[in-house]
């Protein structure tokens, strides 16, 4: 099968390697159909690692795809060929204490599909490619209820889904997001699904701004171009509910404090590239600020898959560029400088 592989900085090749087989007898070999590029993904492809998770060439990235079902193990009864999947890219082991609490985001023996691992056991290659091995709970039939692009897109569309949850957003609650890339737009059209009151976005990209307005910010705007907090705290001066901070950067982190009023929610999303973060500890003990860290998302998949099939979630929008495998480089490139207003870049396997 063809696989598109990171081989150095910058680098990736399109190789031919054997198909995976079914090994386990929860097994599933899915024929990949469609794959979102990711910011991490692109994070690798730029700079080898993340954190502590460094990656060794050949790598193959990818975690966000839909699949359709080639063939299944003895034991799996949940899907059989030819079912489209949304694919969840977390295998956790179900056995740890973590799992036992139903924390599988959190599981001590998690794999992540396309995340260099700890090590060689805990490694699992990615999805871009023609053919994937996943085990049963991994495959959420959709039962061609929402499109194999959809399918892919519910992946960063859940870990909105599961923010929202987490924040215990109530109808006319209103909220900030901070960063309106993918991840940021998934959590504001989940905030919007949950009948938030009011949803002030911003970025450092304008066209990502309209994209969020667009998509049904009552506010956005440009950190870069103007100071915020004050222009949102015009609209209002008692402050916000909850504040989701979605780019992981020290600036967007005060403006969150800045932002609250006091008893609000700060959803920590985005990934901080340094070790080390602050905060005014004063403001945010006097407004006694609640911080809820998000570790990618748990158990809410199917939610995610209901939200988009029953029309009440649209994230469509985000898809702004198509490529097949053989232009994997071309997209990655087209994501990594945020070119051409990309906003998703998908992956359609099949395509010529
Ligand atoms: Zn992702
Ligand atoms: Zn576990």
């Amino acid at each position: 099968m063809k696989a598109a592989v990171l081989t150095g900085l910058e680098k990736m090749e399109i190789i031919d390697i054997p198909r995976p087989g079914i090994i386990n007898d929860n097994d599933v070999l899915l024929k990949v159909e469609v794959i979102g590029v990711c910011g991490s993904d692109v994070h690798y492809y730029l700079t080898g690692r993340i954190g502590s998770q460094v990656v060794k060439y050949p790598y193959r990235v990818g975690h966000e795809c839909s699949a359709t079902v080639e063939q299944v193990g003895k034991s799996v009864k949940s899907v059989k060929p030819g079912d489209e999947v949304a694919v969840e890219p977390a295998v956790s082991c179900h056995n740890c204490p973590q799992c036992k609490m139903g924390r599988e985001n959190t599981c001590s023996k998690l794999k992540f599909l396309g995340t260099p691992g700890p090590s060689a056991d805990r490694q699992l290659d990615g999805c871009l490619c023609e053919y994937i091995v996943m085990p049963e709970d991994c495959c959420f039939p959709t039962k061609a209820r929402i499109t194999l692009e959809q399918a892919a897109l519910c992946e960063p569309f859940t870990i909105g889904v599961y923010t929202i949850k987490q924040s215990h957003l109530t109808a006319g609650n209103k909220i900030a997001i901070l960063g309106s890339g993918p991840i940021g737009l998934s959590c504001l059209v989940a905030a919007k699904v949950q009948g938030a009151g009011a949803i002030y976005a911003t970025d450092k990209l304008d066209y990502r701004a309209d994209v969020a307005k667009k998509a049904g910010a009552t506010w956005a705007g440009n950190s870069d171009k103007e100071d915020i907090v004050k222009a949102i705290m015009k609209y209002e001066p008692l402050g916000l509910d909850i504040v989701c901070e979605c780019a992981g950067q020290q600036e967007t982190l005060d403006q969150a404090v800045g932002l609250l009023r006091p008893g609000g929610v700060l959803m920590l999303v985005g990934i901080p590239r340094e070790d080390r973060v602050s905060f005014p500890i004063d403001q945010l003990r006097r407004k006694e600020i609640t911080i809820i860290n998000v570790r990618r998302q748990n158990r809410s998949t199917e939610h995610a898959i209901d939200l988009v099939a029953g029309g009440k979630a649209k994230i469509d929008f985000m898809v702004t560029h198509r490529f097949n495998l053989e232009q994997a480089k071309t997209a990655f490139d087209l994501v990594a400088d945020y070119r051409d207003g990309v906003v998703k870049a998908m992956i359609n396997i099949s395509s010529p």
